[in-house]
């Protein structure tokens, strides 16, 4: 996937402010935050979307969940609340077709989102 703009962030590409990695996922801060903390967790996989998930592909989403909670301890939100989030196809909003996940925290979320 040489044009995916999110796998070039994951090669180090394209810069990135770091929140966590590990061998399987990387976490950035968004570049256009909605939250007073929007963290995309994304699989270093290539995986275009929801609907391309595979029963291979279990071990690195329970390493995205993992990766939320740990994000909500280091910015001390774990007891407040936060949310996770992944728009799949155009109606939802997916701009970056390549697997992401919203962490947004920090601040009241309404709910349904628009
Ligand atoms: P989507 O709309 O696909 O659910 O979310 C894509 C997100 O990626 C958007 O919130 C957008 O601000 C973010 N984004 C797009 N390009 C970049 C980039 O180059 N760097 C960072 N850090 N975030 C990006
Ligand atoms: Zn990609």
């Amino acid at each position: 996937m040489e044009e995916c703009i999110f796998c070039k962030i994951v090669k180090g590409e394209i810069p990135s402010e770091k929140v966590y990695e590990n061998d399987s996922v990387y976490a950035f801060k968004d570049i256009s935050p909605e939250a007073p903390v929007h963290v995309l967790i994304i699989p270093k996989k290539h995986i275009k979307s929801i609907n391309e998930i595979t029963r291979e592909d279990s071990e690195i989403l329970l390493e995205v969940f993992l990766a939320a909670s740990k994000i909500a301890e280091m910015n001390g939100i774990k007891e407040d609340g936060y949310r996770l989030v992944s728009n799949c196809g155009d109606r939802a909003g997916q701009t970056v077709k390549h697997l992401h996940f919203h962490f947004l925290g920090g601040r009241d979320l309404k709910w349904p989102p628009g």
